[in-house]
């Protein structure tokens, strides 16, 4: 006997509430309890785990969660959905007080009751990228999780530099993390069926490159040659390193004439390093 919500028993529950799934809030439901067991093994979620899932919904991977972990915080939008949650989770049998349900939006969450250790979400697509970077910019107690987004999304985060799917959300969210594609989920367990495909992204946490400052410094090196990408690093930087963009290049380690698409995230960082130190060429 699975205590996990299947297809019928989400339909059941969106009658009851009335609910009609929004796209502009990315809801679509998983309806399968295996996927959702699956991406809780995937994290390798245990007892001793603070788990934090943005986007409860309906509670599929929530239940999966509370069945591993020793607490659950869940950050929902919707206050219908996240009123809901905790009713749901006592009416199949958890505990009430291993679920934390926070009606907040992700996006700018910046604080807790508790330090979540383990990342588990089906984030809603269209803002899975700033989503994924604010919860590993603002919980370092994160060591790992998973997370499923659009196939595409996952490419691009999966992705290795001078690949085609490089960009800035990949390394930004190297500067927190490893990150590496941990499967694909068919559209088939979903309600209702989305129309991209999703993929699972697996991340553990490193060690940070540097400081807050040469980090947001990094950042905005980063901002910048991707805005230009097909311009090399002396021009796409040029407004931000200034009149010798191309010595400070070059005192970094830097060829000027490469582009973005080619770096690093440590080579973006020894670029940062010297905005930080006052765009010293030494
Ligand atoms: N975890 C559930 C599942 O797998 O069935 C639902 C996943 S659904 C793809 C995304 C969920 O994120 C929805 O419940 C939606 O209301 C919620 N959501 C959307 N934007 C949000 C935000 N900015 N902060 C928190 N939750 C959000």
């Amino acid at each position: 006997m699975t205590n996990l919500l299947g297809a019928v028993e989400i339909r059941a529950l969106a009658e009851k509430m009335n609910l009609k799934p929004t796209k502009k809030l990315g809801q679509n439901f998983v309806v399968d309890a295996n996927t959702c067991r699956k991406i809780v093994m995937l994290a390798e979620v245990n007892t001793s785990d603070i788990a934090l899932e943005i986007g409860p919904g309906l509670g599929s991977l929530t239940l999966a969660l509370l069945e591993q972990a020793n607490q659950v915080v869940a950050v929902e939008i919707d206050d219908r959905l996240a009123n809901q949650l905790p009713i749901t989770a006592s009416e199949r049998g958890f505990n009430k007080d291993k679920l934390i349900t926070l009606n907040q939006d992700a996006m700018t969450i910046s604080e807790l009751p508790i330090k979540p250790t383990v990342l588990v979400a089906n984030l809603p697509y269209n803002i899975s990228v700033p989503v994924l970077l604010n919860i590993l910019e603002k919980f370092p107690s994160i060591t790992r999780g998973v997370v499923m987004v659009q196939s595409e999304v996952a490419d691009r985060l999966a992705a290795v530099a001078n690949n085609k799917d490089y960009g800035s959300p990949t390394a930004k969210a190297n500067w927190w993390a490893n990150l590496k594609l941990a499967g694909m989920v068919s559209r088939s367990v979903f309600w209702p069926i989305p129309n991209v495909d999703s993929s699972l992204v697996r991340f553990d946490r490193i060690k940070e490159l540097g400081s807050e400052s040469e980090r947001l410094a990094t950042f905005s090196v980063i901002d910048q040659a991707f805005a230009k990408r097909r311009k090399m690093l002396r021009s796409a930087l040029s407004q931000l390193l200034g009149a010798n963009a191309e010595q400070i290049l070059i005192s970094a380690g830097i060829d000027p004439t490469d582009r973005g698409e080619v770096l690093t995230v440590e080579q973006f960082y020894s670029i940062g390093k010297k905005l930080v130190n006052g765009n010293s060429t030494k």
